[in-house]
């Protein structure tokens, strides 16, 4: 099977250097197992997303010496296939509409208290047509309890880890869906959500290998579940750690003096930067 990797930004910011790092590192990975490299737009949040930015990644990306194989998959243009993933999940009674506001999920935790995962249930139908009546917003959320069911728990999930985790995590690892409890598949202002939108894109464009920072390991667990139930194939997952900045501290977006741009503004060569991050 021809490997298959990609890197996947979300035009909310230009790159820095973290993100030079991992596509990178993919890129690199495709090299060496004379696969193919991708690149993916993941541009769903219009409330984030700006299109200045997704051109930036074209251009910083090009400035890197990065190439990829065209056309760019831009996951804006395609929201009526992630509608369709969720309709087949609607039609098999595994997600619901929850009416719930964060403020109101949230209610009685106190500041100081991380967020719990939300666990919920579909509301009867006579309230749920009411609210639907009254036009009130709504999130359609996975159930668990509905997913467990339908595969006859979680304990055959699992997936390949050949990187690491944040833990060292690797190898066969079993995964935890539950532990973010009954995810948000979409929203009324962010149509669908990034899970479910990724999942849909490696099967499609047949990544098999997801290979990114281990910021994301935790989605990994979730985005298994997802396969499962969409009944799409699991690539490998390779997980790198985070390239830490001069305070000891990830790169951020919001670290503005980090981004390409501005490290080639201040004269730095693509070659400098790449070497700088062992490539
Ligand atoms: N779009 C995601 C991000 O920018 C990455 C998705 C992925 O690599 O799976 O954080």
């Amino acid at each position: 099977m021809t490997f298959v990797t990609r890197f996947a930004p979300s035009p909310t910011g230009y790159l820095h250097r973290g993100h030079a790092f991992s596509a990178l590192t993919a890129h690199r990975a495709a090299l060496d197992a004379g696969g193919r490299f991708l690149l993916r737009i993941e541009d769903i949040d219009a409330t984030r997303c700006r299109s200045e930015y997704d051109a930036a990644i074209l251009e910083d990306l090009t400035w890197l010496g990065l190439a990829w194989e065209t056309p760019v998959r831009r996951q804006s243009e395609h929201l009526t296939d992630y509608h369709a993933a969720i309709d087949v999940l609607r039609a098999r009674g595994l997600v619901y509409r929850c009416f719930k506001t964060r403020k109101e999920i949230d209610i009685g935790r106190a500041p100081h208290e991380p967020a719990a995962p939300y666990v919920g249930a579909p509301l009867p139908a006579d309230e749920e047509d009411a609210r639907l009546g009254r036009g009130e917003a709504f999130a359609w959320r996975l159930s668990l309890a509905a997913a467990r069911a339908a595969l006859g728990g979680f304990e055959t999930l699992t997936f390949v880890e050949d990187g690491a985790g944040p833990d060292g995590e690797t190898g066969v690892i079993k995964a935890r869906p539950e532990t973010a409890g009954d995810i948000v598949l979409a929203r009324k202002d962010v149509g669908v959500a990034y899970h479910l939108a990724v999942v849909h894109d490696d099967a499609l464009q047949g990544v098999t290998h997801v290979i990114r920072g281990q910021d994301l390991f935790e989605a990994a667990h979730i985005q298994r579940l997802l396969q499962a139930l969409l009944d799409l194939p699991t690539p490998t997952y390779r997980h790198h750690g985070l390239l830490l900045g001069p305070d000891g501290k990830r790169y951020a977006k919001r670290d503005k003096a980090e981004t390409l741009r501005e490290l080639r503004a201040a004269g730095m060569a693509a070659e400098a930067l790449r070497a700088d991050l062992g490539f």
